[in-house]
């Protein structure tokens, strides 16, 4: 019998013993054990297991050290493991802030909205007139690189990869619609959050669409939250959001449920002059959202779908 561990902290999962967590009160621990096996006890508690063998179990923490046992029963025997982290102490409140303080806090919405240094001020005109093999679309997987993973699956798939696989799917359909793609990376490197728009301007493109999967916070059971979201900031990115969006909706009404296009203020959103959007596609913290990730009919199906609403919001449909 084997297990693995992965132990949710408030950012990103790291699946190694020794990990040290924020200060935290509970987190969330996601495991996995053969298919099949679902006796699986954590802390004295049975816990959910998916037929993957993913387990997922939401479990009180203290400050300092903590130990973390898990058992079950297999063709093997019985079977117990237990991994060992560390919680960082409760942070002290922080003084109110003074007025001047507050002065300051609000003119950082000035900041948010501003834009680019590399960006120019005015909206291109729609390209409704133009054919799709004069419209060029940049598609950026999210993370990539030895470091930034991404949120992590129960079996340790990192979101990096999965959203590369996704941006190549997309980028086959894109194409097969006449439009030129280019990709911010089409293997595991790393890049700056703030270089990734520049690939719109170095390929004089007309539309960026960020690809990612999802993870919920700390606190929240990932065995339970799971939805598709497109995300954008400005009017000319929510039409594209929402184009996407729905085509999303249409195909996977029955398998993943959706919030739609929803409004975020990402790095990669944020542009004033091409419409730009986020795709958080499914929850891959999520056992069957990882499941679906993995399957490269849906993820044929979920690429076609962005692809045509992307062919949508072009044609102002
Ligand atoms: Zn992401």
């Amino acid at each position: 019998m084997t297990f693995a561990w992965i132990v949710m902290s408030v950012a990103i999962a790291v699946p190694k013993p020794g990990q040290r967590l924020p200060y935290v009160e509970h987190c969330y621990v996601l495991g996995s054990t053969e298919p099949g096996v679902t006796n699986v006890v954590v802390q004295g508690l049975n816990v959910p297991v998916y037929r993957t063998g993913a387990w997922a179990a939401y479990v009180d923490v203290k400050e300092g050290d903590n130990t973390i046992t898990a058992s079950c029963d297999g063709a093997d025997g019985h079977s117990v493991t237990s991994r060992t982290f560390r919680v960082a102490a409760k942070p002290k409140p922080r003084p109110k802030p003074d007025s001047a303080a507050t002065a300051s806090s609000s003119n950082s919405a000035e900041r948010v909205y501003a834009k680019l240094d590399y960006a120019a001020d005015e909206a291109r005109p729609h390209p409704y007139d133009r054919n799709p093999g004069e419209l060029t679309v940049v598609l950026d997987p999210g993370h990539g690189g030895p470091t930034d993973l991404g949120c992590v699956s129960p079996h340790g798939w990192c979101e990096k990869d999965a959203n590369l696989l996704l941006a190549e799917a997309v980028r086959e359909e894109l194409s097969a619609l006449g439009y030129n793609v280019v990709m911010t990376r089409s293997d595991d490197r790393a890049i700056a959050l703030y270089e990734r728009p520049k690939a719109i301007y170095a390929n004089g493109a007309d539309a960026f669409i960020s690809l990612h999967h999802n993870a919920p916070a700390a606190d929240r059971d990932a065995g339970k939250i799971r939805y598709a979201a497109v995300y954008s900031w400005n009017p000319i990115g929510e039409a594209l959001a929402k184009a996407i969006a729905s085509r999303m909706d249409e195909t996977q009404k029955a398998e993943l449920k959706s919030n739609g296009a929803m409004h975020a203020n990402f790095a990669v959103t944020r542009n004033p002059e091409i419409p730009s959007c986020l795709i958080e596609a499914d929850f891959i913290t999520h056992p069957a959202g990882e499941e679906a990730a993995w399957d490269s009919d849906r993820r044929a199906r979920l690429a076609r779908a962005i692809a045509r609403g992307f062919s949508d919001w072009h044609k102002g449909k």
